[in-house]
């Protein structure tokens, strides 16, 4: 047995610590690509524990690599070096909320929907709103900084955390921030922990800022046989002083396959339809639905709707939730993408993604959080087809180039992790990855935390999908 596990049974108990192959399988994986089998997991319950393993870590050299719930996009959770998998879900949950603060604690294995259940008795609501929320954990959604169709109106997970506790990657314990909203002391360590992914610490506890929650939301559809036009309509839509809480695009493509799955009476002629959110006092969303409405109509929309009842309205958003199982089934392997552009130039992000499809001759599907420009262009596809996978790792690429070129990112919610590090330079150039990799090398000088992660490997300058 290695000394390394041998130390730390010293402080963890046993149980805790999976050396069996077939235990360790299942952590050999997240939702994205590739297959990496750790040599032990820990499912460390406390912070005494997470230190202790930090510390063992760098004692014997061992790469750790932090897992939440491994719902990744990005390969963020997977151990590319081996080592150790740190498994933060068996932590036990804690949501403590402090409503006259509009704060609430909680502890790095909550799920993050179950944030929302717990403070809206208090009449409050906690914006961040993954798809996954049901699933991932908010210590996954602090490191990849995740975000969700709210976002729109209310930003992202950043924007509402403003205190962590962090286990550093040389296993002290450390604070950031605090419980006040205004906060200047030094440097905004908390703004870099977030979306570090889980390379600069790990995140043991985390101070959320909480927002009353709105009196009244209204759901819309609007349907468009042209999607450029869908594009148009997003942007007519934000600079007519109306802000609305979601917008959300999904093409022909999805609507068919959530039509296929589970039939809940999409309109599949349909080039592309908006599901829009408006939230706020009921006589200002009223006045504000029929102004959208015409919008819709004005960029001849072919259909509105405006669901009467919360059940209608459920099983709209129950469709956009769908969208994911539901083209799953189009073709057994997934590409998922997050390339994000200003909000201005999602008609023509709309256009560059068609262009690509047709070059690649690869299945492209499109779905997405439109209002904030953080399309899903999702590449459906077969890993076992190698002369396939080299077509959508080359359509990808141009993905990555497309959205740069129009002023956007990488990544708008997923994370970099493995899948995306060799474009890095692209957007940054290479004095901004210098940098990054300082501030890693200064935290982490032993490279022990989630090593092989946002920074190329030596020589990797494209995407690699298949499992080699
Ligand atoms: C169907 C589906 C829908 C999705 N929808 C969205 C969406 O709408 N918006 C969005 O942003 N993402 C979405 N995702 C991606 C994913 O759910 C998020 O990235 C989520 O935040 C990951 O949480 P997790 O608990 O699964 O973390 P994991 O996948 O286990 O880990 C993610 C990263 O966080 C690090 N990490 C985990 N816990 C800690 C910790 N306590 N301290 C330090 N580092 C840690 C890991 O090392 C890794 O780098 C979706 C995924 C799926 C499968």
């Amino acid at each position: 047995m290695s000394g390394w596990i041998t130390k730390l049974k010293e402080n963890i108990p046993e149980k805790q610590i999976l050396t069996d192959t077939a235990d360790r399988f299942s952590y050999s994986f997240d939702a994205s690509f590739g297959e990496y089998l750790p040599e032990a997991v820990v499912q460390v319950k406390n912070k005494e524990e997470t230190v202790h393993v930090l510390k063992t870590a760098n004692q014997y050299m061992v790469p750790v690599t932090p897992r939440g719930q491994s719902t990744s996009l990005s390969g963020g959770p997977l151990p590319v070096k081996g080592g150790i998998v740190l498994d933060m879900s068996q932590w036990p949950e804690t949501i403590d909320v402090f409503a006259d603060d509009l704060i609430a604690i909680v502890s790095p294995s909550v799920l993050t929907a179950d944030i929302n259940k717990t403070v809206e008795p208090h009449g409050l609501m906690y914006p961040p709103d993954p798809s996954s929320a049901h699933v991932c954990t908010i210590g996954g959604n602090l490191a990849e900084n995740s975000g969700g169709p709210r976002g729109l109106k209310y930003g992202v997970t950043k924007d509402y955390v403003i205190g962590l506790e962090v286990v550093t990657p040389e296993g002290e314990i450390m604070k950031t921030g605090g419980r006040t909203i205004k906060n200047v002391t030094g440097f905004d360590l908390t703004k870099l922990i977030i979306g570090s992914e889980g390379t600069l610490g790990v995140i043991t506890e985390a101070t959320v800022k909480l927002v009353p929650k709105p009196p009244a939301v209204q759901t819309l559809m609007a349907v468009f046989d042209d999607v450029e036009l869908a594009g148009e309509a997003t942007s007519k839509t934000l600079t007519s002083g109306i802000l609305p809480s979601k917008m959300e695009f999904v093409d022909q493509e999805c609507i068919k396959a959530v039509e296929n799955y589970n039939p809940i009476g999409l309109p599949v002629e349909a080039a592309a339809i908006l599901i829009i959110e408006l939230d706020g006092h009921p006589e200002a969303i009223q006045m504000e639905t029929e102004q959208v409405q015409k919008i819709m109509e004005e960029l001849e929309a072919s259909a509105t709707q405006i669901p009467e009842t919360e059940e209608e309205a459920a099983k709209i958003w129950q469709a956009r939730k769908l969208v994911s199982p539901a083209i799953a089934t189009i073709k057994p392997t997934k590409v998922s993408e997050d390339a994000t552009v200003p909000r201005s130039k999602i008609g023509p992000m709309m256009g560059r993604l068609q262009a690509i499809k047709e070059k690649y001759n690869v299945d492209i599907v499109v779905f997405g959080h439109a209002g904030d420009g953080n399309l899903h262009p999702d590449v459906m596809c077969d890993k076992r087809d190698t002369e396939e996978m080299e077509r959508v790792e080359n359509a990808v690429a141009e993905i990555f180039e497309a959205a740069i070129d129009l002023g956007g990112t990488l990544s708008g919610e997923h994370g970099i992790g493995t899948m995306k590090s060799a474009f890095m330079e692209q957007e940054l150039g290479p004095v901004g990855v210098d940098m990054m990799k300082r501030i890693k090398a200064a935290w982490d000088p032993s490279n022990i935390l989630n090593p092989g992660k946002i920074f190329p490997e030596k020589g990797q300058t494209k995407l690699v999908l298949r499992d080699e």
